[in-house]
């Protein structure tokens, strides 16, 4: 699995290939995006060989400019804010949704976020304190907090309404 050879033979032309980049062009809504692909090529003809590595490194970049056009955080706005807020993957993936592999994948740019997971990340980004509001503590209950007040109020607006018609009469 590693390639840490530093001469790789062309199977199509025995060629030497080497480690380098070339633009790979794509479009996207309208828009061509170029990525330059890292990848070991070949000397003597169009033979090309991408690790997983390689195409996870052009599936970020194509990633960032997909999320740029589409107005949404990139994959690397995300991790930014994950980790400015103290999340791990894992647990930013509980806590606001997707799953635990969430994260893994938007930061990976291998999934976009949605419009709505790159709002809330915005408004935490913003706001860190209110991932205080977020955080429910199940585990680690040493004190149980107590339930909140039910919707008692304003019960009595009809009928005292009601009071002040009797009242005018
Ligand atoms: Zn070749």
């Amino acid at each position: 699995m590693t390639e840490n050879k530093s001469n790789i033979v062309c199977h199509e032309c025995n060629c030497v290939m080497r480690r380098g980049t070339k633009p790979v062009a794509f479009s996207y809504r309208g828009r061509s995006i170029t990525v330059d692909q890292p990848g070991w090529y070949c000397d003597g003809c169009d033979e090309a060989i991408y690790s997983g590595k390689d195409m996870g490194a052009t599936e970020l970049a194509f990633a960032e400019i997909k999320a740029e056009v589409d107005n949404v955080l990139g994959p690397q706005e995300v991790r930014a804010i994950r980790k400015r807020l103290g999340l791990s993957q894992r647990r930013a993936g509980e806590l606001l949704g997707g799953g635990q592999r969430a994260f893994q994948k938007y930061e990976a740019g291998a999934v976009e976020v949605s419009k709505p997971m790159s709002n809330l990340l915005r408004l935490l980004n913003k706001q860190p304190s209110l991932l205080e509001e977020l955080t429910n503590p199940t585990d680690s209950s040493s004190d149980s907090e107590p339930e909140p007040e039910e919707q008692t109020f304003r019960k009595h607006n009809r009928k005292s309404k009601l009071q002040d018609q009797q009242g005018q009469r």
